[in-house]
């Protein structure tokens, strides 16, 4: 299967007719190939972008909404096949993909069709000096949207549908390592009467072709969702062309459990946000910090529930846990786990490759508890994006905030309490840009997204995707 470039509305080979190989997680083997791309390529794509905008950002709002929410009802009606494709591509769980990953996608351009015809921008009359001002919210032109392998097609469209919901044109670049999906989208944009050039879909290697949408000068806006190194990078590439940043990045995210939580639903919560995704969400909770009073108990009962869950094929729907996504992934993962051992941490369930009959060669692992006896160590300093969790006790709540707030990063947490008032103390002081109490991933697409410190800059989500994707610019008028 051969995937190609969508841009001006066409499937296309990359100009180079390079191409690199795309690996099916859950056998190990290669099962097409994709473009790989270069700066011509970025530059086509741009050039399509550029030409569609002046009237995509003079199509009326109404017309823009009826162009997203039809694209979301196509990716409901495709989500069957959308779902397989995901999980032959990324290894997740079939179950997964079609409860989560493709629904939601459909939701991103759902919500900002529906947005888009409510978002509206402010007035200020200045009193006593005759004058009105008022704010208009204007597309920024071409942008870039450049996103992960965790969860493709869902973390895409969350970039791409504000941005074009916006007035936009899009330059985008979803991740080699899954780029299915995404190249099924152009498909559905066609269909949906998306005007030609507006979605620009080019595939191939961050290093290069992500680099070249970085690097382009007239690319005026770039958002980012992937590892914060590459963040980093981006960064010191775009600023000195100032352009607009939001980057959503690494995580490493505490799990925080008091003794008065409702105990069951605490459980099997955090099952799901220790593993979801063979532990690849970047809002995975892998950190756990347990009440030193129920310590013992949750460590028995948490353990025992981890060894139920099915490590399998993705496609088959018992599954639990499926393939990590490559075979680079897969190592990264269990080297983390052998510095665990080696800085003493215990392994108290998981730790080791599986082989699942007949895909001998898929990239399985066992999911991973580790106690360990201090916050310093590297497993619970550094991101693993794995289904690696560390567990340890705490004895008051001075000191699970301290070792909470002391990681580089600040994505999201998780507090488990029925004190209103220990809630309202803690969540005022954690670092993170997304708090859950009593609950995880527990999304209203309304509420701003993002992390602190490490985790990036910007909010996405909401009127907060609609600001960052247009200027404001204020006009004053005296009379
Ligand atoms: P990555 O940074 O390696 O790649 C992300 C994307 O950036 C890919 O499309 C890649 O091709 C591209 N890229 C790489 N180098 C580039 C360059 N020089 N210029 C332009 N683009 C470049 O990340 P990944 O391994 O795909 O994803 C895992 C990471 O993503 C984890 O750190 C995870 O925490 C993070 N993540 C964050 C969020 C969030 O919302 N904060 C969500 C999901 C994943």
């Amino acid at each position: 299967m051969k995937i190609q470039n969508y841009i001006n509305g066409q499937f296309q080979n990359p100009i180079s007719n390079e191409w690199l190989e795309n690996y099916c997680p859950s056998n190990g083997e290669v099962y097409g190939q994709l473009p790989n791309s270069s700066k011509a390529d970025v530059e086509t794509a741009y050039k399509a972008a550029k030409d569609a905008f002046p009237i995509w950002s003079q199509t009326t709002l109404d017309e823009r909404s009826r162009i997203l929410i039809k694209i979301s009802e196509l990716i409901e009606v495709n989500l069957q096949r959308l779902a397989e494709a995901e999980s032959k591509d990324n290894g997740k769980p079939i179950r997964l993909a079609k409860s989560v990953d493709i629904p939601r996608a459909a939701s991103n351009f759902r919500f900002f069709g529906n947005a888009i015809t409510q978002f509206a921008s402010e007035s200020h009359e200045s009193v006593g000096q005759n004058a009105i001002n008022y704010t208009l919210r204007q597309p920024i032109g071409v942008v870039g949207c450049i996103s992960p392998w965790n969860l493709p097609l869902y973390l895409f469209t969350w970039k791409i549908a504000p941005a074009i919901a916006a007035g936009n044109c899009v330059v985008a670049k979803p991740s080699e390592i899954t780029p299915m999906t995404a190249y099924l989208l152009g498909d559905i944009c066609n269909e949906a009467g998306l005007p030609k050039g507006v979605l620009n879909i080019v595939h191939g290697l961050g290093t290069k072709t992500g680099q070249a949408i970085i690097e382009h000068p007239d690319i005026k806006a770039i958002s980012f969702t992937g590892g914060t190194a590459t963040g980093e990078h981006i960064a010191k590439v775009a600023a000195p062309m100032f352009k607009k940043l939001s980057l959503e990045l690494g995580g490493k995210n505490p799990n925080i459990i008091f003794a008065d939580c409702d105990y069951d639903d605490m459980l099997n919560t955090t099952v799901r946000s220790s593993f979801a995704n063979q532990g690849q969400i970047c809002l995975c909770g892998s950190r756990i910090f347990v009440e030193a009073s129920i310590y013992e108990k949750f460590k028995t009962d948490f353990v025992e529930k981890i060894k139920q869950l099915q490590v399998g094929h993705p496609s088959d729907d018992t599954t639990d846990i499926g393939a990590l996504v490559s075979k680079s992934h897969l190592e990264k993962v269990m080297h983390y786990i052998n510095i665990a051992k080696e800085e003493n941490g215990i392994i108290l369930c998981g730790g080791n490759k599986i082989t699942v009959k007949d895909f001998e060669n898929g990239y399985y692992l066992e999911p991973t508890v580790i106690e360990v006896s201090t916050d310093d160590c590297r497993i619970n300093q550094e991101e693993v994006f794995g289904p690696v969790v560390t567990i340890m006790p705490f004895n008051s709540e001075d000191d699970v905030l301290h070792m909470a707030n002391k990681v580089k990063y600040g994505l999201s947490a998780t507090l488990w309490t029925n004190d209103l008032k220990r809630t309202m103390r803690m969540s005022n002081q954690l670092q993170a840009g997304i708090i859950w109490v009593n609950t995880w991933m527990l999304r209203d697409l309304r509420t701003p997204f993002g992390g602190v410190k490490a985790s990036g800059v910007g909010r996405e989500g909401g009127f907060e995707a609609l600001r960052f994707f247009t200027e404001a610019k204020n006009v004053c008028i005296k009379y």
